[in-house]
């Protein structure tokens, strides 16, 4: 589970993700880039041209069959329905002729539990109140109710798409599935290569200088992996006549049956960011030739801004060519600077 300071790096979140959020402002902190503090209303309309309202309906708690006031003294009786397609907002002493406009408003919805643990199955949280995100919902103007102060609320979608509020720059981090899933084949392009002598591949390699369309992605661990293409890897490493782009003169040694040097391909924007471009992030231009060292500082390094500085520096103008346009320091968001 990841920390709920970093959800801003999600592309989304959904119920069943069931981050348990202390406070209404640690919601729009981490969620709808807020910087706030202390005590804030339930009902908050986002004003910023999305066309949302975020809404913290405090939940009934359910005792045996029975549903009490989440707080007696405000005697709200909310709840969501078992299949979770639909919120009831009840109270026995809320008559209303009608409601405002802005109440019709689509409402990312954190339900305000007082025991959420009870709430989130089997992630054993400490028990304490927290909000829970429940989905993006409206309300049915036909099945509610006003004057008898009963309002029901439809679900419209399951997930809020943290991108449009919280991006890091113009680019929001991929959930960690989809990291986890490109590491690995980042990994495998590198060891593919390792075991081949590179005999067949010329040395030096011409960039296409235009944009290639993304090939379609494949289904990995239930996320869109899009998988990379060996040759456009060996044309990258032959581009830069097998030798480090941090130094020339970086040492290496020669392939096994080969007359080749070695040196490993880096996508310096990482794949993991693929669905975010509308175009081809596995193409030469966005592939580097990197020294083992140079390698394995770039990922595992605590100064490889420096490296992706230069890197990024040296590439602009081709990534451009390729369709493949980026600031430096959305480039170093992507790496954790
Ligand atoms: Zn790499
Ligand atoms: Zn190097």
């Amino acid at each position: 589970m990841i920390d709920i300071r970093n959800i801003h790096r999600l592309k989304s979140i959904s119920m069943d993700d069931e981050y348990l959020f202390p406070t209404i402002a640690d919601v729009m902190n981490s969620c709808f880039g807020k910087t706030w503090d202390g005590y804030r209303n339930p009902f908050i309309p986002l004003n910023d041209g999305s066309g949302y309202v975020v809404w913290f309906p405090a939940m009934a708690k359910k005792r045996g069959d029975e549903f009490i006031p989440f707080n007696k003294k405000q005697g709200w009786l909310n709840r969501l329905s078992d299949d979770g397609t639909f919120l009831i907002e009840e109270h026995a002493n809320d008559p209303r002729s009608s409601i405002l406009e802005i109440e019709k408003l689509p409402r990312y919805v954190f339900g305000h539990y007082e025991d959420a643990a009870y709430r989130i199955g089997k992630v054993q949280i400490d028990k304490k109140d927290g909000y829970l995100f429940l989905g993006i919902f409206q309300i049915d103007l036909e099945n509610s109710n006003f004057q008898q102060g009963h309002r029901i609320y439809r679900k419209i979608n399951d997930k809020v798409d943290l991108r449009r509020y919280a991006g890091v720059g113009n680019f929001a981090y991929p959930d960690l599935t989809t990291l986890n899933t490109n590491e690995t084949a980042d990994d495998k392009l590198v060891d593919s290569l390792r075991h081949s002598s590179l005999l067949e591949q010329n040395d030096g390699f011409q960039y296409k200088e235009k944009p290639q369309k993304i090939r379609k992605p494949i289904i990995k661990d239930g996320v869109s992996l899009y998988l990379r293409n060996k040759q456009t890897a060996m044309n990258a490493l032959a581009h830069a006549h097998f030798v480090c782009e941090i130094d020339n003169e970086h040492p290496t040694f020669i392939r096994k049956n080969s007359d080749k040097t070695y040196t490993e391909p880096h996508h310096l924007i990482p794949m993991a960011f693929q669905e975010q471009f509308d175009v081809s992030l596995d193409v030469e231009e966005n592939i580097v030739s990197l020294c083992s060292n140079c390698h394995n500082e770039i990922h595992y390094g605590r100064d490889a801004d420096s490296l992706i500085k230069f890197l990024y520096s040296e590439r602009k103008a081709v990534l451009e060519k390729a369709g493949i346009v980026i600031s430096m320091s959305d480039m170093l968001t992507m790496y954790g600077y």
